[in-house]
């Protein structure tokens, strides 16, 4: 076996994880379950005035604190199982992952 030939190997090999590892995210992704491919910035119907709060408070659909998200908000109203909520403070839906400026911890 020559060395060329060994390297192909290696590359196919290698080409062939890769490929393999990214076929298996979507499977990854539904056994993780929670709401990692739930969308709620749907703001059609929503009045000028309700997208302006939205976005002066800064509402993002996944947040970028591990500790702090809608879902833990003291604001927050859950929506059906996988589906959006929604919020006393923000109209629109509202994703249970997602975050905004007026967070507060929800009281115990
Ligand atoms: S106040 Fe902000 S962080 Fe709290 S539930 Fe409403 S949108 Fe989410």
């Amino acid at each position: 076996m020559s060395k060329e030939t060994l390297g192909r190997r290696e590359v196919l090999k290698r080409a062939l994880t890769v490929v393999g590892s990214v076929a298996l995210l979507p499977a990854i992704g539904a056994c993780g379950g929670g709401e990692e491919g739930l969308s709620c910035t749907d703001t059609a119907g929503l009045s000028p005035a309700d997208v302006a709060t939205r976005t002066s408070n800064a509402y993002v659909d996944h947040s970028q604190f591990s500790d702090k998200n809608c879902l833990n908000c003291q604001f927050y109203q859950a929506g059906a199982s996988n589906q959006c909520g929604t919020c006393t403070v923000v109209r629109g839906p509202i994703n249970p992952e997602g975050y905004c400026n007026l967070w507060a911890a929800k009281q115990s």
